[in-house]
Parts: C-alpha cells; structure tokens; sequence
C-alpha cells in the first residue's frame, strides 16, 4: 500500500501510455463507440434509459465517478478499488480526500498492454482475492472508469463473493453517467439489487441498530444528518418511523431499507435504486417534506402510500405545519436569487427559498427530469419559475447574466462569473446542500446564510471595482506596460482552431 492509493499489480512500473490517456472526458462520443463494440452496450443501453442526457455529452462538473466513489468510501468495513487512467484516479482519490474520506482508495493501473490483452482483467481479479478479507470486509467494489469500460474490461465476470466478502463491480464511465449524483445511483441501485438478491435467497443479518416495530419510510438521496431525524419526528404521529438512508452506511443497512413499507424520493435521481425497491414491491413517493406546502402534501403522499387514514395525516399535518409557518415568517428573505447546481435537490431548495420570501426566477439542475420531482416542478413552474433540468453551465450563466439576481447560487463557475460581475454568490454544494431543509429545521436554515450573502453586495462592488481590467483576456497576470498584441496571429490561430473543430465534427458523423 503507497499512501493513499495501493498499487497491486504486477506491473507497477508501467505507467499509462499516453493514447490511454488521451482519451479523456472530452473524447466522449469515441470512448462511447469503443465500449459498444468493445461488448458494454446493454450496460449503455440501461444508464441512457436511467439517466437520459440532455445538452451537453460530456461532463461539465467533476468526474461523475467521485459519485460512486465516495458512496463506498463512506460505507462500513467495504473496500473500494479503481480501474482507470492514472490522471483520472489522482484527481478522484485528490477529491476523496478533500472531502475527508480518511480511507484508503484502491487502484489497479493497467498499460496499453495489459489492457488489450486482458491482463489487467487478471490483475484485477487477482487484487479482489488478495483483498477479500472477511474479517475486514462485507464487501469490495471495483469500479471501472471511461478507459477500462471503452476496453470492455468484464467486471461482470468477476467471482461474486470471496471468501464470504461480496464482489460488486460497475462501469462508471463519464461518457454513460452525465453528474456524479446519478454516479451514487449507480452503487446504490448495484448494491441493493446483490442485497434484493441475498435477501430472497434466505435469512439475511438485522442491522446493528436493530429492527423498528414501526413500519418504516427508508429515505432515497444523502442529506443533513439532522433531517432523517426532522423526518421521523412528522411520521411519528402516523405511527410510522424514518428507514435507512440510501446510499447506506453498512451492507446490513441494505436489508433494512428493503423491508421498509414504503420508500422516499428525496432526491429524484435514484432510478437503479427504484428499480430495485420496486422489484422488492415498494411504492415509492417522489418530492420531499420542504417548507409548508411541500411537507403538506409529502406527509399526505406518505400517509396515502401506508393507507394510515385521513385522521392520522391531519394530526401530523397540525402538529408541524404551523412550526413551520412561524419559521419561515421569523427568517424572511428578500431579493432575487437564480438556482443551479448538481446535487438533485435543487427544485426542494428552490421551493424553500420562495416560501422564504424570496424572488426566483430560474432554477437549473445538472439531474434530469423524473417522476419524482413532477410534484415540485409543477409548484415552482406555477409559481412563475423557470425550472431546467439537464440544464448546462451556459444555460446557468445565461439565467443569470440575464437576470442580474441580488445572489446567484450555483457550481464553482458559475459563481466565479457572478462575482467577476460583483454580484454575490453562494455555492451550492458546500454552502446550500450542507444545510438541513426538512421540516421546521429546515425551514430557517438558508435565510442566514443568503441574507448575509445578499448583503455583501457593497463589498463585491467594490471588490471589482479594485480588480477592474486584471485577471482577464489581454490584462490576465502581472504586465508592465501594454501586452505585444498579434492580430494576425490571432487570425491565424483561430482558423486553425475551427479547421480542427470542422474536421472532428466530420469525423462524428462518420
Ligand atoms: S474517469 Fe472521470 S476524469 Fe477520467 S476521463 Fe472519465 S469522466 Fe474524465
């Protein structure tokens, strides 16, 4: 083991060629190709169907394994190990690790050798087995990234358990999976069907935090730790209790949350993970308990789906829908604000802000449209906003140019461009998604923070007022007097550049 990432293969002094990583993200529509004849068309055939794309092909947040990734990272006592590009497992085991996995990521590097003569097949099989301890693990999951599923590297064909340590191999390839949300479908949808599986074959073990005697709602999509608990308190009065988290925390957890009554879309993007609820004959309830409208009708969706009575749904209904209220009264805020990101939960942060008081005109998220999200979808469209989904940066950054909000919430560049302009600026993932939403918690947990970044507007002026002209175009860097400017270089250059542009288009269509 190296430090963070463990080499486990025969040969580690062959590091990958550069044809092997030339094929990066941008090479999409060819990598896709290669997998398809290289036998990985049912496999791209399925993630279209579950995670249809929309304008742009290629991902245009961080690589959508990290998704996967980071869903095995956070799991008791299972292992997880790549196969892919050098680069690409760096960047992916440098996010881990930002994001403090504070656990070890396995890699098994191959060559252009290895990896069109099989090899890095054997490799790979022969990493699970030395790996597969059962004293220290449930499972292993071995993901294989865009280069080894262009190859059609056979993960399928690995041993399903080792030693009693359960093998879950997936392709998670950039050019089949648009966000690294649905990344974490993919595990999540992987490991409960090995679990569906286990669970019909036999007895399977109770989790370590023991069986409710409630029947149980089990809860689709990651979220504050507090809101599985805001969520139990409002189905306490139906006589029912919050389930297991999906993505789970420990492969027993997966047992538990296929015996739940009945399963909540929080995030709507869990298609694989659906398919296997349903195939265990749950009802599943799209949207999410946010502000007074959405828990409203979440609660009576939920007590419908567990037939629990009109009675029971209202005392659930009067006990915190007025709590409710009275938080988003006492936390008001003003102004406009667009909305994108790609977390999944936009629409439910988008439904909390406007019952917050605020002005949203826009609302883009990176996941596509689903069944589950129709609910909030309908309430934002009614409420005057412009909801996209599979929206790209550029839509993003159109809304918001376009717009001109007192606060754009969005990912790292559309952020950028909002403060380049003195606008202020949140972003999403860290500042927004990291907050409870759910029930009376969440409904004063944005206003602080969006109030405090609304007010900053003096200083963002100001701040560009300071940084006019340096860090852009020609002023990019330090300059003592004027850059050398080449218009006939540039000329030049740009002709080039779209000769090379016109030539791929045509080689596409070929
Ligand atoms: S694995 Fe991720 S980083 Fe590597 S080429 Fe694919 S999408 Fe890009």
């Amino acid at each position: 083991m190296t430090g963070d990432v463990f080499i486990d293969s025969p040969n580690v002094s062959d590091a990958p060629t550069p044809s092997e990583d030339g094929m990066g993200c941008h090479s999409a529509g060819k990598m896709e190709a290669a997998a398809r004849s290289a036998g990985k068309s049912q496999i791209l055939d399925q993630y279209a169907a579950d995670y249809p794309q929309g304008p742009h092909d290629k991902p245009q947040s961080m690589c959508p394994a990290f998704g996967s990734l980071r869903v095995g990272l956070r799991m008791r006592r299972v292992a997880t190990v790549l196969s892919g590009s050098a680069c690409c497992v760096y960047g992916l085991t440098f996010v881990s690790h930002f994001y403090g996995a504070r656990r070890s990521v396995g890699y098994v590097p191959f060559n252009s050798e290895t990896l069109v003569t099989g090899k890095l097949f054997e490799d790979i099989r022969e990493s699970v087995h030395a790996m597969a301890d059962p004293e220290k693990y449930d499972a292993i999951v071995v993901t294989n990234l865009c280069v080894p599923t262009a190859s059609g590297v056979p993960l399928r064909l690995l041993p399903n358990e080792i030693n009693g340590v359960r093998i879950v191999g997936i392709d998670v390839p950039g050019f089949g999976i648009p966000t690294h949300a649905e990344a974490k479908d993919v595990l999540a949808g992987a490991m409960l069907k090995y679990a569906r599986e286990e669970a019909e074959a036999g007895p399977v073990a109770t989790p370590e935090s023991g069986k409710s005697d409630r029947p149980t709602v089990a809860l689709l999509g990651e979220m504050f730790p507090v809101d599985p608990i805001s969520i139990g308190a409002m189905l306490d009065p139906m006589g029912l209790a919050a389930g297991p988290t999906v993505p789970c925390r420990e492969w027993r957890e997966l047992y538990a949350a296929l015996d739940c009554g009945g399963v909540a879309a929080i995030h709507p993007f869990y298609t694989a993970a659906v398919r296997e609820f349903e195939a265990a004959g749950r009802s599943i309830v799209g949207s999410a308990p946010v502000g007074h409208d959405g828990t409203a009708a979440w609660l009576a969706g939920i007590g419908d789906a567990f037939n629990v009575g009109a009675d029971k749904i209202a005392e659930a209904q009067n006990k915190f829908l007025p709590a409710i209220k009275g938080a988003l009264a006492a936390t008001p805020i003003n102004g406009t604000i667009t909305l994108s990101g790609y977390e999944g939960s936009e629409l439910l942060v988008a439904r909390l802000l406007i019952e917050s008081g605020a002005n949203v005109p826009y609302v883009g998220t990176a996941c596509a449209k689903s069944a589950w999200s129709e609910a909030d979808r309908d309430w934002l469209e009614a409420k005057g906003v412009k909801v996209k989904f599979r929206a790209s940066l550029e839509d993003d950054c159109s809304a918001m140019e376009a717009i001109n909000p007192d606060l754009a919430i969005g990912t790292t560049p559309v952020v950028q461009k909002a403060k380049e302009r003195g606008t202020p600026g949140l972003y999403f993932t860290n500042l927004i998604s990291a907050r409870p939403l759910m029930g009376p918690a969440g409904a004063g947990s944005l206003a602080q923070v969006v109030n405090a970044a609304i007010g900053n507007k003096g200083r963002m002026d100001t701040m560009r007022e300071f940084f006019e002209g340096v860090g852009n175009g020609d002023t990019a860097g330090v300059w003592e007097g004027s850059p050398n400017v080449d218009d006939g270089f540039r000329a030049h250059r740009k002709k080039k550049h779209e000769k090379a542009a016109r030539a791929a288009k045509a080689a596409e269509m070929i």
